[in-house]
């Protein structure tokens, strides 16, 4: 593009170079940089035209004064980027005109309004000088005649081809006026795109988001609807409301993500406000925003719909959050036992921990209504740490006055397991109370097992420390027989409130007779929690259940209480949870026993199909409700001849591979998580479980389908940080004003001789302070301080002086996140040094 300049040259047969061109235009400011030296002065600037002059000095300190006093702050990220000195060269050589860069920006008048001014860097190509001398031309845009075509360029952002947010009010009005129908308001967020930028520089970041707006220019051509860039990482559309549309598109710009490799924790997240008469469109935008917020703060529905609720909601957990910190420092958490009894006997055999939270005025709050908040904004594993502690404390007093102690079970999140080792947690929580394994039970919640590694892991070594494991809630959600066996959990816990299930087929009791009568036969005790009245007892009983837990025999009790009653020998039962594995299981003979009906098969079985294998080609020969149901598709009968190839091209090779290995292993089978193409273009995930069933002139498999498309991206959400270390990743929260350190993953434990906990604890009291190297601590805690104020980033190399006494040189990186959801306002990364 021409520069948007009249230019004159001096001699008529000969265009004068762009340099003259411009030195003679009416420009509004001159500088010259000098990169070597690092310097800047200003040649020229308009007088009392500007907020502020430019200055000379040091490169970084002009560079940060001019865009802290004069620069809008929407622009003051791309111009800080623009004017980056690191990459000023090679993008000058890059450049389509080399030697020339250019950008737009806000500019600060004297009278306080902003003025758009077109900067113009002209390199050693363009100036004959020497590389490293740079001079920008500031040109005021306003001044140009309209015809030139700025009054619609400004509209636009450069990076995104997209309507800046005014623009896009207007355009958005104008088409609701004239084209009244379903509209609806999309604000679209990429999540943690700070760190995105950190792991693949900005090129990428910036590459990304134009990828985007590329997108949402199409969506906005397609539809008549208006696209906006709002700065950083947010857009917002203006969109026909369609919720498969609006799916798809989330999917096209997922993809965009995806493509940059395996980190897929950087998810977009979209908020939908639907345009009615209720709003102006800055409130849509708004609204859309808030929900976006929500959908961010949630791994599985990363699509919110605005609803009024949501501004009570998000005060509602604020409440509960700022509420939470000061609850635990005040002691107003506690937790109740609710006893586990044997059917017949009636004795207790152990209890389950329930936290419990008294607020000063007496109210109790439900868990029910807190733990899941907790768990959104990541502070739950707090709250789990203090509760088991709680627990063995008292199990050890409980011992140490004399008494007969019983298995107590405690309740680990999801979470906790992704933000803590929970295994080695337990283990020392034994060593410091000095607790035999026995009197510690985990309960994990069954959700958490399907297709995730961390959490089988997380079993497989608790058990292998002693700790019997329980498999909560079973049947409330994923659970399949299948999954009992592969993961070797103790003793699974199903909730009676199957048997209150409504509905003429009896369906909640068939669910629970199969599932009773299976774990029976493969030895795997029971316990039915919520057994609340004698005929449900009753009817447990006949079916063979020996554990209980419920209002029935026992509602949760402050441990005072509980204590009362085991004192009584009478009460207990302490030869533990048993039940006599059958020696064999002969699944036909078993069938053949036991009257099952089709319904009651495929419950227990989930989804599962028929396979068979000619060549390349696979068929899917028969399937049962259930997979049809998993598929999701109403037209899925359609492409069962061929399913490869529906196949995402990359995933081939490892479906051939499954099904070859299914051959060699046709006791367990082989399994994968393949992708396959949806119809609207979007991608699903399925874990495929293969068993051969025959390999005579073709083969056929038998085998399960489960769509894992959410769960995967759970999973790759919840390591995201993990994938951080080695470095240590401290998190910033605003607690209500006061700033707290959470240690979201540590790498440098070993380095620094401090573990997660001692080095949270450092940060929180000061303590780390002192460890920093005298000479160079005022200097890090201002550095800080004014990142803190300006909202910047920054990273700096410090000494420090380890646990163990030697000094380390590490680099303390600070980004500034203000992710209003989380309360995140900073990450800090800690990294070693190696320069
Ligand atoms: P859960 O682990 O499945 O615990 C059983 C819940 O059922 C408890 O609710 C218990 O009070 C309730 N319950 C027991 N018997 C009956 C009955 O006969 N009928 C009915 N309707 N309910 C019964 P609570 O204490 O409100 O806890 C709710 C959930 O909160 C727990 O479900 C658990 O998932 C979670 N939770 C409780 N304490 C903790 C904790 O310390 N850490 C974590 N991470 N989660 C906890
Ligand atoms: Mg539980
Ligand atoms: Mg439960």
């Amino acid at each position: 593009m021409e520069p948007q300049i009249k230019y004159v040259s001096s001699d008529q047969n000969q265009p004068a170079s762009l340099f003259m061109q411009l030195s003679l235009a009416p420009y509004d400011g001159l500088l010259e940089m000098d990169l070597r030296r690092r310097r800047v002065s200003t040649l020229y600037r308009a007088k009392k035209k500007y907020a502020a002059a430019a200055e000379k000095g040091p490169f970084e300190d002009v560079l940060r004064g001019s865009t802290e006093l004069l620069v809008h702050p929407d622009d003051r990220e791309g111009y800080l980027r623009f004017f980056d000195p690191a990459t000023m060269l090679r993008r000058m050589r890059e450049s389509e005109a080399p030697g020339v860069l250019r950008t737009r920006h806000r500019y600060k008048m004297i009278d306080g309004d902003w003025n758009w001014v077109e900067a113009i860097l002209l390199g050693s190509a363009q100036t004959g000088m020497p590389e490293h001398i740079i001079y920008a031309f500031l040109f005021d845009l306003n001044d140009q005649p309209e015809e030139d075509g700025y009054g619609a360029n400004v509209q636009r952002s450069e990076l995104t081809g997209l309507l800046w947010e005014k623009p896009f009010f207007a355009r958005a009005r104008e088409v609701l006026h004239e084209h009244p129908k379903d509209w609806c308001v999309i604000a679209i967020d990429l999540e943690h795109f700070k760190l995105f930028n950190e792991w693949y520089g900005r090129e990428q970041g910036d590459l990304l988001l134009k990828q985007v707006g590329a997108r949402l220019s199409r969506a906005e051509a397609e539809t008549g609807g208006a696209a906006c860039y709002l700065g950083q990482d947010d857009f917002a559309l203006l969109y026909p409301y369609d919720e498969r549309k609006v799916e798809l598109l989330y999917e096209q710009i997922h993809g965009l993500i995806v493509q940059y490799g395996t980190s897929v924790g950087f998810l977009p997240a979209f908020g939908v406000c639907m345009t009615d008469d209720t709003g102006t469109i800055e409130q849509f935008c708004d609204r859309a925003a808030m929900a976006a917020g929500r959908a961010k703060s949630s791994y599985h529905s990363r699509i919110r719909v605005f609803d009024p609720l949501m501004y009570e909601k998000a005060d509602w957990d604020y409440h509960i959050l700022s509420d939470f910190q000061k609850a635990m420092q005040e002691h107003e958490l506690s937790f109740y036992l609710q006893p586990q009894c044997h059917i017949v006997t009636e004795r207790i055999v152990g209890a389950e921990s329930l936290v419990r939270w008294k607020k000063p005025d007496g109210k109790m709050v439900s868990p029910a209504v807190f733990i899941p908040v907790l768990e959104e904004y990541g502070f739950v594993t707090d709250l789990d740490k203090f509760v088991w502690e709680e627990v063995c404390k008292w199990q050890k007093d409980w011992i140490d006055g004399g008494h007969t102690p019983l298995p107590i079970s405690v309740n680990v999140s999801q979470i906790d397991i992704f933000t803590i080792d929970v295994p080695d947690f337990f283990e020392n929580l034994l060593k410091k109370y000095e607790l035999p394994v026995e009197v510690i039970k985990i309960e994990i919640t069954e959700s958490a097992y399907v297709d995730n590694g961390a959490v089988a892991d997380a079993v497989r070594r608790l058990r292998e420390k002693g700790f019997l494991v329980l498999m909560d809630d079973f049947g409330s959600g994923y659970s399949s027989l299948n999954m009992l066996r592969n993961l070797n959990v103790d003793i699974i816990k199903l909730d009676a409130q199957f048997l209150r299930m409504g509905g003429d087929d009896r369906k909640g009791i068939q669910i629970m007779e199969s599932i009773v009568n299976m774990a029976k036969t493969m030895g795997v005790p029971i316990i039915v929690e919520g057994v609340e009245t004698r005929q449900e007892t009753d009817f447990l009983s006949g079916l063979g259940c020996r554990y209980v837990q419920g209002y029935y025999f026992y509602r949760p009790m402050p441990k005072e209480e509980f204590q009362a009653l085991i004192d009584n020998p009478e009460h207990i039962d302490t030869s533990g949870f048993h039940f006599e594995a059958k020696d064999q299981f002969h699944t036909r003979e078993f069938l053949d026993q036991n009257i099952f009906s089709d319904a009651m098969l495929n419950n227990i079985l989930g989804p599962i199909a028929f396979f068979s294998q000619h060549g390349k080609e696979l068929d899917v020969v028969r399937f049962n409700r259930q997979l049809y149901d998993e598929v999701g598709s109403p037209v899925f009968q359609d492409y069962t001849q061929s399913i490869q190839r529906m196949v995402v091209q990359e995933d081939l090779p490892r479906l051939y591979e499954v099904l070859d290995q299914a051959l060699s292993d046709p006791l367990s089978g082989t399994s994968a998580v393949i992708r396959f193409n949806r119809l609207d273009g979007s991608i699903s995930q399925f874990r495929l479980k293969f068993f051969l069933e025959e390999d005579e002139g073709g083969r056929r498999f038998y085998g399960s389908a489960r769509d894992v498309t959410q769960l995967t991206k759970l999973n790759e959400q919840m390591s995201l940080l993990t994938q951080l270390s080695p470095d240590s990743v401290v998190l910033l929260r605003n607690l209500g004003g006061e700033l707290c350190f959470q240690v979201a993953t540590h790498g440098l434990e070993e380095k620094l001789g401090l573990g997660r906990t001692a080095l949270e604890r450092e940060l929180h009291n000061g303590a780390f302070r002192e460890r920093i190297d005298p000479a160079e601590r005022e200097k890090l805690v201002q550095t800080i301080v004014n990142a803190g104020m300006r909202m910047d980033d920054f990273s700096v190399p410090f000494h420090v002086t380890t646990a163990n006494g030697t000094q380390l040189l590490l680099r303390m990186r600070f980004d500034s996140v203000h992710d209003k959801a989380s309360g995140v306002e900073y990450i800090m990364i800690l990294r070693m040094c190696a320069d």
